[in-house]
């Protein structure tokens, strides 16, 4: 039998639940949550109580919240964004709607190279300040926990100025951040013609100056024709692994670069987008336990053809995480809820594997899943009640975050609940 808490600081009443556990929704009616020095005490069914649960929701908690028959979810963990840049790409949103070639774009000096300018030009406050709003936005959609990539700087004093935002980001908002290195993102414009040049400033000086500093947890890299090769990521990754960070990789979005089965081999934590993945690049990943995380954002705004090969994920038991990328180049989308949508209409997963994608599974790819993602005894209590029918609206009412409660280890953050009284 589990200890029971000294104290309940807040048992959440009247609730829906779909824990999140076992990889499966499990949606409980009649259900109520006790919540212990920021952890998850008990959660569950308020009838035919175990005795352990019975002494905990005997007790008198200090605070007492009726959630008015909504449904209680894990909060979302967003593990794969790029939300702190400076800048703004609307333009070249436009010229592509006139029908201007990205690559035109790219020869005006636009696309990425655009926005590591502006990044390398802005202050830590003017990032600070930009990426805050971004955070808030997702904030009120759900998200808990967020991962953010460094990555518009391809020089060490800018990828540490975007780390060191990410870090105050970190401690400013009440949410989890976990921070990834991805200097290997693109070639800088100054190592035009020598790109084993940036690798070797990657793995000599920016990787042991990112591990000296404690800022990031995680290393990442674009392995794609268009960026680093399957030898060139495999070397930022022996490096990052020597320092021992976690790995993972945009893989297989654009080509088939055979990153999956790399990466899947290097123990990598997850494979991001995974368009192009093959069938030897999945094996790998089942074998090796890897995260599949699917961004239909990206997708979506780069009006892609090729999906992801979703069934051979299912087949081989691989799991399946969500995310919104969100970036100024390929998904602007602020909306956790809408790329839930958009995994279900354009990927063909169902509600239940979108949502699993979002939050169990998502911590998955950061490695949290022992910490978040699921409504479990001893897991953070990071939460969201919805005043939402079924767990499927969050699906399918594209654009609606209809957020009643957040919570995040235990403190809410944002209360509607007192609105409908
Ligand atoms: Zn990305």
């Amino acid at each position: 039998m589990e200890p029971v808490p000294q104290t309940i600081d807040t048992l959440l009443i009247n609730c829906r639940l779909a824990p999140m556990a076992d990889n499966k929704l499990c949606p409980i009616e009649n259900a109520a949550v006790a919540i212990s020095n920021g952890k998850v005490a008990w959660a569950g069914q308020t009838q035919n109580l175990s005795d352990n649960a019975a002494q905990i929701l005997k007790q008198d908690p200090k605070q007492t919240i009726d959630c008015q028959n909504g449904w209680v979810l894990p909060g979302f963990v967003d593990c794969h964004t790029h939300l702190v840049w400076a800048g703004s790409r609307s333009n070249e949103f436009e010229m592509r709607l006139n029908g201007v070639t990205y690559e035109e774009i790219s020869k005006q000096g636009g696309g990425i190279f655009s926005t590591v300018k502006a990044t390398r030009k802005a202050t830590r406050k003017e990032l600070f300040e930009s990426a805050s709003k971004r955070i808030k936005s997702l904030l009120n959609t759900g998200v808990t926990t967020f991962e953010i990539k460094s990555g518009y700087g391809l020089d060490l004093d800018t990828e540490l100025k975007m780390l060191e935002v990410i870090d105050q980001l970190n401690t400013a908002f009440p949410i989890h951040i976990e921070a990834t290195f991805l200097g290997a993102h693109t070639l800088p414009p100054e190592f035009k013609n020598n790109l084993d040049g940036y690798i070797d400033l990657i793995t000599k000086t920016m990787l042991p100056e990112v591990k000296n500093q404690s800022i990031a947890t995680a290393v990442d890299a674009f392995c794609e024709r268009i960026a680093f090769s399957r030898d060139q990521t495999q070397k930022v990754f022996e490096t990052a692994k020597d320092l021992g960070f976690n790995i993972k990789l945009h893989a297989e979005q654009l080509s088939d670069s055979d990153g999956a089965a790399l990466a899947a081999q290097m123990r990598a934590l997850s494979c991001d987008h995974l368009e192009y993945l093959s069938r030897y690049g999945a094996q790998q990943m089942a074998k090796h336990n890897t995260v599949a995380v699917l961004l239909p954002g990206a997708f979506y705004f780069l009006k892609e053809s090729k999906k992801p090969p979703v069934q051979t994920l299912r087949d081989l038991n691989i799991p399946i995480a969500v995310s919104t990328d969100l970036n100024p180049g390929s998904s602007p989308i602020h909306s956790m809820p809408l790329i839930l949508n958009m995994a279900c209409m354009l990927f063909n997963l169902t509600c239940e594997e979108a949502l699993l994608g979002a939050t169990i599974n998502g911590a998955k790819a950061l490695g949290l899943d022992k910490q978040k993602g699921s409504i479990e005894t001893g897991k953070d209590a990071d939460l969201v009640v919805w005043d939402i029918d079924l767990p499927a609206d969050l699906c399918y009412l594209s654009g609606l975050s209809p957020v009643d409660l957040l919570m995040v280890g235990g403190k809410i953050t944002l209360n509607h609940l007192n609105c409908h009284q």
